[in-house]
């Protein structure tokens, strides 16, 4: 582990003394802040949530916007630089456009994006738009509109295609799309998704199915990996590989030879890409998770509603993240699943 430049931000003790960055036991450096705004979601897809049977978080568990706002100031004294905005489904949360307005306003943010189902993206789109919401990912599993609804539960292939036509038309584009693939459910679509990359000129992101769903029917089996995709779309368009922005980038991004769309490949189970990880996640009920697959969890809430100082809480988080994962241990024998689901932690 490299410490150049940064002794005095770390001590023997393993707590971060000077906190100018954020920056875990391995020497990597956190910039990327996903907060989950809510654990509630209108879609029940078969990777994450079942029909019925979990419970949700009451209002008052829930972090309140000015709680949300006070911790991403902190987070970003912290050097993040970007935030991305989940769920659940995020635009359940009423009045979100209002508290991405604050965040946006936030200084040293550089990067403000959400990932939405999409279903009530119409309606509240010039909202976000003008709160300075310009980076979406929008789910998009099928682009058969009944198995679409097989896998989400509900019917809203057309809704996709409506909010990607108003981002088109608002000047959001590409517009990124994420697919979450598994084995005898949509892996048939693969090259059907690589066309409609290259005749929209947007973005589709094959996400490989992880172990995070609430009706736990996840099996390696049911992993379609990332190399299989990559293989069945360039035997057929010729795929080229797009530089990555950061060293962190989750996705391998190509392009076709026309140059037009792309497609990215998000092979977190097959090809773990933990040891780049710059991200930590913030629950909607006030917890910092320094993985997707955090056996562990900080209780921010606790602390804010008990009026800890701005001090308080930034060596809080600041000695919180040394202790993050190296990765998660998804292919080590002793995998323990998180006790929370995605629907609860947030993409
Ligand atoms: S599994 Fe954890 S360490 Fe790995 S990339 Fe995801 S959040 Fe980062």
């Amino acid at each position: 582990m490299s410490l150049a430049g940064r002794e005095d931000s770390l001590s023997t003790s393993g707590k971060n003394e000077h906190t100018s960055h954020l920056a875990d036991s391995y020497g990597r450096v956190i910039r990327d802040l996903r907060i989950s705004v809510t654990d509630r979601c209108n879609f029940r897809c078969v990777y994450c949530l079942p029909e019925q049977g979990f419970s949700q978080k009451t209002r008052s568990e829930l972090l309140n916007f000015d709680e949300i706002e006070r911790l991403a100031h902190i987070f970003v004294r912290l050097g993040i630089n970007k935030i991305r905005i989940t769920g659940g489904e995020p635009l359940l949360r009423r009045g979100l456009p209002g508290l991405l307005a604050r965040l946006n306003a936030i200084s040293g943010l550089q990067d403000l994006a959400m990932t939405t189902n999409g279903f009530l993206l119409a309606e509240l789109l010039p909202d976000l738009l003008s709160a300075g919401l310009r980076r979406f990912n929008i789910s998009l599993d099928s682009l058969d509109g009944e198995r679409f609804q097989k896998m989400t539960g509900r019917d809203g292939l057309p809704r996709v295609h409506t909010i990607m036509t108003m981002l088109e038309e608002a000047g959001v584009s590409p517009v990124k799309f994420n697919c979450v693939l598994i084995r005898g459910m949509n892996d048939d679509e693969i090259l059907s998704f690589a066309e409609f990359a290259q005749s929209t000129g947007h973005v589709v992101r094959f996400i490989e199915f992880m172990p995070l769903d609430a009706g736990q029917a996840w099996r390696r089996e049911l992993v379609v990996p990332g190399r299989e995709v990559y293989e069945t779309i360039h035997s057929r368009d010729p795929l080229t590989l797009l530089p990555a922005r950061s060293p962190s980038e989750t996705a391998r991004r190509y392009t076709f030879q026309g140059g037009k769309g792309e497609i990215g490949i998000i092979s977190s189970v097959t090809e773990p890409f933990c040891g780049f990880c710059n991200r930590i996640r913030l629950t909607a009920d006030g917890k910092l998770r320094t993985c997707l697959f955090s056996a562990v969890e900080y209780d921010l809430k606790g602390l804010l509603r008990e009026n800890a100082s701005d001090e308080d809480l930034l060596r809080f988080i600041a000695d919180s993240v040394v202790h993050k994962e190296r990765g998660h241990r998804i292919n080590e024998p002793d995998f323990i699943r998180p006790d929370r689901t995605m629907s609860c932690i947030g993409g």
